[in-house]
């Protein structure tokens, strides 16, 4: 990806965090740009690319050193977005692994539970994945069918899962479930399941998508699984709703960030490639209509990135609500997806092809309006907040 248009910094960057960054992009650059296509053949990346990360100390970069993590904030995991996305990256399913996994054991998990599973996500031995959503049920979390029923010191869970994201590869895997289907929300708890130590846990297909090629999204199936019950998250059953609750808001905002990565790395192609092409005896870039294409989407980018400057500031702050998080996912998305086919049509033909890195953008983008809650279930989200 071409790297010589620069945005300026956020206002939130300090000195120590702009060393990282620089850490994190030579990270991305050396170890996952050159195996980026293979990666996308295969449906997955690597499992070494877990360990070299946990070594590199990019895993649960915002988790406290006490539990292996490195001590960071979310401005750590804004940084991975950012040098990730933009390295060609956007498959390595890193920003869910760390920002959304690990903080629901973090916020609710005992200490007993802290102490066995985050130095282990730390170091790449376990890899995460969340999953909510299932062949019936996305939107509507509250119709999740997935049960844990009390067997002395066990729960059996029993159900299935669909799209869910590190799926043929994750060994910790946080599983929404009914511990009380009669109870609706308050029925609802969050399991761990360790994948390596059950019987009766299965992994389904890796799924065949129109973009993000190299992410393993996955369904899975779960028979007469036994967990104990000390891998419940939090003191009791039926917190598991507030629980997802307090934590979309994160996920939305990493969303919107992945989105505002995708944006920069789209406009700073397509500003490359079309001073390059050549047609009617000038370059591309010399016609009106892209140079006004293209004014239109820079001038997009930096609302967008004003816009994601606040959200993470106030989230840095703990003051990030979930109807502004709601409205960066959604805006941001769909600003990506509109920016994006603009930078396609500039590309012509060549924009439609695999190998440009345009059309790889284009494609991965589409799921930013799907994903984390629908960008209609985000228009939801903030109507309630009026
Ligand atoms: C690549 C990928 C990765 C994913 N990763 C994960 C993961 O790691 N873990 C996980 O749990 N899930 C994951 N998902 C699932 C994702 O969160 C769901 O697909 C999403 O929440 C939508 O649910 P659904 O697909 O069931 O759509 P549905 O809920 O069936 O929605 C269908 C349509 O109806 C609309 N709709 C539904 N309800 C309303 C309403 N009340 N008002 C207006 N419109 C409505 C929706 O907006 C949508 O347009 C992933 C999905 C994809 C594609």
């Amino acid at each position: 990806m071409d790297a010589t248009f620069k945005p300026r910094w956020p206002r939130w960057m300090t000195e120590d965090l702009r060393i990282f960054h620089d850490a994190a992009r030579r990270f991305f650059e050396k170890e996952c740009t050159p195996h980026a296509r293979r990666w996308d053949e295969q449906g997955v990346v690597d499992r070494d690319i877990w360990r070299k990360a946990g070594e590199a100390g990019l895993l649960c970069a915002s988790m406290p050193e006490e539990y292996g993590g490195a001590g960071g904030s979310f401005a750590h995991e804004a940084i991975l977005i950012d040098t990730r996305i933009k390295a060609d990256a956007g498959h390595f399913g890193l920003s869910l692994h760390n920002a959304i996994v690990a903080p629901y054991i973090l916020h609710y998990g005992s200490e007993e539970q802290k102490r066995r599973w985050l130095p282990r996500l730390a170091s790449g031995e376990l890899v995460g994945a969340i999953a909510m959503s299932e062949p019936g049920a996305g939107s509507d979390l509250q119709g999740v069918r997935t049960t844990a029923r009390l067997d002395g010191n066990h729960y059996v869970i029993n159900g299935s899962k669909t799209f869910i994201t590190n799926g043929q590869t994750a060994n910790l895997i946080i599983v929404v479930t009914k511990t009380d289907p009669a109870a609706g929300a308050k029925g609802t708890s969050l399991i761990v399941v360790e994948t390596d130590e059950v019987d009766g846990f299965r992994r389904g297909r890796n799924l065949d998508k129109i973009g993000l090629k190299g992410q393993d999204t996955s369904e899975l199936f779960f028979d007469e699984v036994r967990v104990p019950t000390s891998n419940l998250i939090g003191p009791q059953v039926g917190l598991g709703f507030i629980q997802l609750m307090e934590q979309l808001p994160q996920e939305r905002l990493i969303i919107a960030l992945e989105a505002l990565a995708g944006i920069e790395a789209g406009v700073a192609e397509t500003l490359r490639y079309v001073k390059e092409r050549k047609a009617f005896g000038k370059a591309v870039w010399d016609f009106q209509n892209t140079k006004f294409k293209l004014a239109e989407a820079v001038t997009a980018m930096n609302v967008a990135r004003a816009f994601c400057e606040e959200c993470t500031e106030k989230h840095l702050a703990g003051a990030l609500d979930a109807a502004t998080a709601a409205m960066a996912k959604y805006w941001l998305t769909q600003a990506q997806c509109d920016i994006l086919d603009e930078c396609l049509q500039l590309h012509g033909g060549y924009g439609y092809m695999n190998e440009y890195p345009i059309a790889r953008l284009w494609a991965d983008a589409r799921v930013g309006k799907i994903y984390g809650g629908t960008n209609e279930i985000m228009k939801e989200l903030i109507a309630r907040s009026l």
